[in-house]
């Protein structure tokens, strides 16, 4: 189901400086399985290097759905909301990027230090340091789109070059990893691409490999699901309940098999597949995480001596990624308008929770500081 939603938020109306605009703000913890509360606390000031985001939307992703359902338990009592765009309303001192307030934003969620040996050879996305946030035991912490303002250091903003909906504006961070994992594993115009799984992340996969001139095949064993990839421009689908997934590759591929294989979803078995599916000099990529960690697979060693077929993986996204994101959605590159579901006040949570779940929707948001919303 596709919910059309008003692109433009009625509150677009930029804030004084901090001392003039509201001194409270309200925003939503995460603090057990299934329990949201609330609290209005005192609005800060950056400090050096920070700017001060006033939220317009936050995504509901699948670890804050996880958080929330209790299969992670570790993050208590959190502040979610870790993909969203606002409005900077205060810049600290030493930012040292050209921002002011009412410019328009989106806000990269993972910390990252600079200083450890992967960020120092560029892949800060897999920074030693980006866990190790200053946490007090049991002080609420997190990313913080779930509520109406959000303290951010100066490099985890991205300023939008032309103003977009907040709604797409929000989708940067998801989009940036999505970029990262094709970026790291291009199909070449002609080979066949194969996204397993048609949620949210496999549907992202879709819209940017769209323009690849690779053809474009989706494993799904959703109905829905797999309707809407087609009409996202899927060249063709797989019913891997009812087909067997190896064989409908090898048909679709005139038995050479899939040059690269984004795994979407966090099943061992279609890992297994992949790497038996994949063409010669193939590539798999592990895009979603398994769990329980420490789960193992099992593949014929030969496939890499014999085919040369490669299986990596991505996490996250760096710095160059998520400015590909920013501007490919200011310019409008990736339609992003298919996957927007639904839109629920903060206080609403835990119903945008409900929503998130279901299987026909794909990005449910908040919108902290706008009353009107758009519930499924
Ligand atoms: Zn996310
Ligand atoms: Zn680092």
């Amino acid at each position: 189901m596709w919910i059309s939603v008003t692109l433009t938020s009625p509150e677009q109306i930029p804030l004084a400086a901090v001392g003039r605009g509201p001194i409270t703000y309200r925003r939503s913890i995460i603090v057990g399985p299934r329990q949201i509360e609330f609290e209005d606390v005192a609005l800060p000031e950056p400090g050096p290097h920070q700017v001060l985001v006033r939220v317009a939307a936050a995504a509901l992703c699948t670890w804050e759905q996880r958080v929330y359902a209790g299969i992670d338990t570790w993050s208590y009592p959190l502040v979610g909301g870790h993909e969203f765009s606002g409005e900077v309303t205060a810049v600290g001192s030493g930012v040292a990027q050209p921002l002011a307030p009412g410019d328009q934003v989106a806000v990269a969620g993972l910390r990252r230090c600079g200083e450890c040996w992967a960020c120092r050879r560029g892949y800060d996305n897999v920074c030693d340091n980006q866990h190790a946030v200053t946490r007090q035991p049991g002080r609420p912490w997190g990313p913080s789109g779930f509520g109406q303002y959000a303290l951010v250091d100066g490099y985890q903003v991205y300023r939008y070059p032309r103003a977009v909906s907040t709604l797409e504006a929000a989708l940067a961070e998801p989009l940036a990893c999505v970029l990262h994992d094709v970026k790291r594993f291009t199909p070449r115009r002609g080979d066949t691409a194969v996204i397993v799984g048609a949620g949210i992340m496999g549907l992202l996969h879709l819209a940017v490999l769209r323009s690849s001139g690779a053809v474009v095949v989706v494993s799904e064993p959703d109905p829905v699901r797999r309707a809407k990839a087609l009409e996202m421009g899927a060249d063709a689908t797989i019913d891997p309940s009812t087909d067997e997934y190896v064989a409908a590759v090898h048909r679709l591929t005139d038995g050479r098999g899939a040059s690269v294989t984004y795994v979407a979803i966090g099943a061992p078995s279609a890992i297994e597949l992949a790497v038996q599916a994949a063409a010669k000099r193939g590539v798999v990529s592990v895009y979603a995480s398994v769990h329980p960690r420490g789960t193992t697979i099992q593949v014929d060693p030969n496939v890499f001596h014999h085919k040369e077929v490669m299986l990596s993986g991505s996490l996250a996204q760096d710095h160059e990624d998520f400015l590909d994101a920013v501007w490919s959605i200011a310019h409008h590159t990736i339609d992003l308008k298919p996957l927007l579901s639904a839109t629920f006040p903060l206080d609403d949570l835990a119903q945008a929770f409900a929503a998130a779940a279901r299987p026909d929707t794909y990005r449910v948001f908040i919108t902290p500081n706008t009353t009107i919303s758009i519930p499924l």
